[in-house]
């Protein structure tokens, strides 16, 4: 768990947040079982399960890689008959590789170097000239890990999603359209830590319920990500769109909108203990978005408006948003904000 390593004293708190999401992650999951200890954690699954919990593991933040661990006996003999059957997966054509050792346990005989060599020696008796070893560069990294516990092989490390435990953060509200950017937003808070409620405004009948349902279907998307569902309060907009629309001057028709928008976002923030207000902005964007713009709009809130995606490039957030199954749903055409009400030339410097 690469960051949460860094955390000094509160290293446990973090640690035991995570090792509890992963606990409600696998409950569905038959004699799964969570570990932490020195460095790590270990889960233990029944081998159908493998595939399964391997994929949801790549899905919580806080954990940086996982290894699929084989087992073996704390003696020579068997660690090198199973290092034997981790080279064999992992290489199953062949090619180079290198045996790496940490005793954890100095009660076990022989240095980590040594081990290494006993075993490297023991494999190359079974292995044919397909297979060659190769510090430097190496294809395949055999690792063991002699502990108190036992001695653990593994061969395979998988990269995972990073970040903090979700939840160790506090909470904040994800203000969420049905478009690309919002999702990606509450994404990005999630990935530090930040369990997410949402906040939809609808503006029935103008826009209609399959654009509803879309931003449902957004927040099932986010709730794997968060260990639990996401909740989302929808609110009927159309009167105060229309009231802005008949009674103000049009060009500031979004800016009066959007400060709306966070009035209300505030007060269901207070009201469901949320610390932030999180937003898809990203400066420059359109006229809402420029300095002036988002300075005049959050001038009517107290609560801090973070914008995850502030400095970056509708392309990065487009890639993103494709990896994390959003994009797809986002692009489905039903329009979010109706055109009725999008003035022809929105101011870009409000005061
Ligand atoms: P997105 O792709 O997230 O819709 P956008 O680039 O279309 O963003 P805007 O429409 O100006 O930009 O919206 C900016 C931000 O305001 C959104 O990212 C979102 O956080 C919030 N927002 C916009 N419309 C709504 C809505 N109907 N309900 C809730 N939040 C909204
Ligand atoms: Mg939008």
């Amino acid at each position: 768990y690469g960051e949460l390593g860094l955390k000094g004293k509160n290293k446990s708190l973090f640690i035991g947040k995570l090792a509890n999401n992963i606990r409600v992650a696998m409950r569905d999951l038959p004699d799964c079982c969570v570990r932490s200890t020195w460095g790590r954690l270990w889960l233990e699954v029944e081998d159908t399960q493998k595939v399964r919990a391997m994929e949801r593991l790549q899905q919580i933040f806080g954990i940086y890689s996982i290894s699929p661990v084989a087992e073996a006996e704390k003696n020579l003999e068997s660690i090198g008959l199973t290092a034997l059957s981790v080279i064999k997966q992992a290489l199953p054509n062949g090619g180079t590789f290198k045996i790496e050792t940490r005793r954890a346990d100095k009660t076990f005989p022989g240095t980590s170097p040594q081990i290494s060599r006993d075993v490297a020696e023991m494999v190359f008796r079974q292995l044919d000239d397909r297979f060659d070893a190769e510090m430097e560069h190496p294809q395949a990294t055999v690792n063991i890990e002699i502990r108190e516990e036992g001695a653990f092989v593994y061969g395979e490390t998988i990269h995972c999603a990073g970040g903090l435990p979700v939840g160790c953060s506090g909470k904040g509200l994800l203000l969420l359209s049905g478009g690309i950017d919002s999702p990606v937003a509450g994404w990005m808070a999630m990935k530090r830590g930040v369990a997410l409620e949402a906040i939809h405004y609808h503006s029935f009948p103008f826009t209609g319920e399959k654009a509803k349902e879309k931003v449902f279907e957004l927040c099932k998307v986010l709730a794997k990500w968060q260990n639990g569902p996401v909740r989302l309060h929808v609110v009927h907009f159309t009167e105060i769109q229309k009231a802005i629309y008949e009674r103000c001057e049009a060009e500031y028709g979004i800016t009066l909108k959007r400060r709306m928008m966070f009035r209300l976002a505030e007060r269901v923030a207070r009201e469901r203990r949320c610390l932030a207000l999180f937003t898809g902005e990203s400066v420059g964007q359109v006229a809402s978005q420029t300095l002036e713009s988002m300075s005049v709009i959050e001038h009517v809130v107290n609560l801090p408006v973070l914008r995850p995606l502030v400095c970056m490039d509708k392309e990065e957030i487009m890639k993103i948003a494709q990896r994390i199954g959003t994009y797809d749903i986002s692009i489905l055409p039903y329009e979010d904000c109706c055109t009725v009400f999008v003035p022809k030339h929105p101011v870009i410097n409000p005061n």
